[in-house]
């Protein structure tokens, strides 16, 4: 909760000051041509440094805006995507498989009737 200031007058106050989080976060501008492509979601126009918890081993993480710009414009996330592992984790699996993510192998059949 943000602390009040009960010798400010009212008046004084921003009006439509939002609810600010006590740290301000980084927060860069996104952009949009470069996100990957979606169509019925609306993208993020700015990324926002964001806490998250690790599903794995449940360490809280932040998950910058820097790297969230990566994410989403140069790895070319989907954009509804989040951070879910926190760094030791990703880490863990990426050493599990060795760099190359695992393929399942897929047995196409073909349906021709
Ligand atoms: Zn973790």
């Amino acid at each position: 909760m943000p602390k009040r200031h009960p010798d400010k007058p009212r008046y004084q106050r921003e009006p439509e000051a939002p609810a600010q989080p006590e740290v301000p976060r980084n927060r860069i501008a996104a952009d949009l041509s470069r996100q990957a492509p979606n169509n019925s979601y609306s993208p993020p126009t700015f990324y926002e440094d964001m806490p998250f918890t690790c599903v794995d081993c449940g360490a809280e993480e932040l998950w910058t805006a820097e790297q969230q710009k990566w994410w989403y414009e140069e790895a070319k996330g989907p954009v509804q995507s989040t951070a879910v592992r926190c760094r030791a984790c990703r880490q863990a699996r990426r050493e599990t498989h060795q760099g190359t993510p695992r393929r399942p192998h897929v047995e196409r059949r073909k349906e021709d009737a």
